[in-house]
């Protein structure tokens, strides 16, 4: 669905448009119900001095805006999140007419920026690749699976890697990558559709882990020798049964743990201290923002193996702005292969 842009005419005759946005009517508690969310109409200031004014053209649903929420949102604030926008007007000579950037202007149709927390999307941008993809494979996801590989694990030729949520934004990527690198992959994920998707990226071994009668066997014939590297994005029992699966000074990338959540009630143990002495394990958490002044470059990286064809780039497209709470709570329960975005405007098909 298309968004409409409202101009009216206020008494100083400027053209004032008005934005739809999201806000968390109220905080979730557990799983996020459509009553978490209202849908409220915003007017937008004209663009003073050194603002733009933004129209979006696809916005990001990702897990971090749930365990986030709560740290940095309040009711009634308009939902956390990203988009990829287009300038359409400008009194800031960074961000011209026409050009397209990466926002944290949060769940809105158009916005009023300062420039404060926009990035250009590469200036050679190619023409047959999607812009929607500065959301997922060459955006924050592809640069999260990059450096969680190059900079937590030290990934090695050779290594034999496990990824869960293999078949979402970041694992989907951190699969590929480490393909790329040389690596034997293992890929967990909740379907048998997302296993025939991991297959057809290159994983050696690919299990749903919702019907396999033991995640511990399925870990064990997947690789019975044990893990060099875990790329671990789902934590709670899968964590739990997957660390003694790692071999002897085994590396773990702690990069999310969205079957936590949700939870009202925290999981409890069982705790790794001793598998983790005993086998001499590293472990660690990371954010992708460390690394920002590499992002440029990264990006560059994932854009040339995207045109080589090394990185296949599978999208969960939802239609439609008013689809927002919809699109983020069908990613939340293992909907989407690949990257789950919403289109809002029509320019963006
Ligand atoms: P995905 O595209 O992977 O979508 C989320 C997926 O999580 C779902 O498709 C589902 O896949 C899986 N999932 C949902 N609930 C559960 C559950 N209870 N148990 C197991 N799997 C579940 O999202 P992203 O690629 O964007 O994010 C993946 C992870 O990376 C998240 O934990 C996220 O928080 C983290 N992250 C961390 C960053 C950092 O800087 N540290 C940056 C970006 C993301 P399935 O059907 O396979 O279960």
């Amino acid at each position: 669905m298309v968004p409409e842009m409202r101009v009216h005419s206020c008494p100083k005759q400027r053209a004032m448009v008005q934005s739809k946005t999201w806000v968390l009517a109220r905080h979730f508690e557990g799983f996020p119900e459509d009553s978490n969310f209202e849908l409220k109409l915003e007017q937008q200031p004209e663009p003073k001095d050194g603002e733009v004014l933004l129209e979006a053209l696809f916005l990001s649903v990702d897990p971090y805006m749930r365990p986030f929420s709560r740290l940095r949102m309040k009711e009634g604030g308009v939902m956390i999140g990203t988009q990829v926008a287009k300038v359409i007007q400008s009194n800031n000579s960074a961000f011209p007419i026409g050009c397209h950037v990466v926002g944290r202007c949060g769940w809105r149709t158009h916005t009023v920026s300062d420039g404060t927390g926009l990035t250009r999307l590469l200036s050679d941008w190619p023409q047959e690749v999607p812009m929607s993809l500065a959301l997922g494979a060459i955006g924050m996801p592809g640069l999260t699976a990059l450096y969680g590989l190059e900079e937590v694990l030290g990934l090695q030729a050779g290594d034999t890697l496990l990824v869960n949520a293999a078949a979402g934004a970041v694992g989907s990527t951190v699969g590929q990558i480490a393909k790329i690198k040389g690596c034997r992959l293992v890929g967990s994920t909740g379907s048998d559709a997302k296993v025939a998707f991991l297959k057809e990226l290159g994983f050696d071994e690919a299990f749903n882990y919702i019907t396999v009668s033991s995640l511990e066997e399925a870990l064990k014939s997947a690789s019975p020798d044990g893990y060099h590297c875990f790329f671990e994005n789902v934590g709670g029992p899968f964590c739990s049964v997957a660390i003694p699966q790692m071999k002897e000074f085994g590396r773990i990338a702690l990069c999310g743990g969205i079957s936590t959540y949700n939870e009202t009630i925290p999981q409890t143990g069982p705790y790794p201290h001793l598998t983790m002495i005993f086998k001499q394990l590293k472990m660690e958490g990371f954010l992708v923002g460390r690394w920002e002044h590499k992002n440029q470059e990264a990006l560059r990286r994932l854009m040339a193996w995207k045109r080589e064809g090394k990185l296949q780039c599978r999208e969960h497209v939802t239609q439609g702005f008013e689809n927002m709470p919809a699109a983020f709570m069908g990613m939340l329960q293992g909907e989407n292969i690949g990257k789950a975005i919403v289109r809002v405007s029509i320019e963006a098909i």
